[in-house]
């Protein structure tokens, strides 16, 4: 695992540090988008700053995106391999209503509907709201 995490911080030229890669560890093993208390907790020796500093740079990267759905703070995920520093692979969110999750849903496409004439998207996000997988079998 520890190669593989060098090998993508390598790939995107992001310079590694012990930090870096337990950060990125910690985004990678987990199938939701985290928030910054979330990974301050799992990494309780990373100062919030540190975290902070490491998100943007993995964002700026294209290693990582904010997820947009209604929850303050903002939670942050892994890109999809296809996402670049100037190209993000739009894909919708799902958000559990019972464990509060964001998970990424990649595989599904999703695009912009045709807007009126003289309206210019700069962002857009999709949000589906409902119970996810993992809810629901603990709900049988
Ligand atoms: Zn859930
Ligand atoms: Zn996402």
């Amino acid at each position: 695992m520890k190669t593989e995490i060098e090998e993508l911080l390598r790939k995107k030229e992001i310079k590694i540090t012990a930090n870096r890669i337990l950060i990125l560890e910690l985004l990678l093993n987990t199938p939701h988008s985290l928030s910054i208390a979330t990974i301050e907790k799992a990494l309780p020796w990373a100062d919030r700053a540190t975290i902070f500093r490491t998100l943007k740079t993995f964002e700026k990267k294209a290693l990582l995106h904010a997820v947009k759905d209604d929850d303050k703070p903002i939670k942050y995920a892994i890109c999809s391999d296809a996402c670049e520093v100037n190209y993000h692979k739009i894909h919708p969110h799902f958000h559990c209503d019972t464990c509060g999750n964001t998970f990424c849903l990649y595989d599904y496409d999703f695009r912009l509907p045709k807007l009126p004439d003289n309206y210019t998207a700069d962002k857009y996000s999709l949000v589906i709201n409902g119970i996810c997988s993992n809810c629901q079998k603990h709900n049988i």
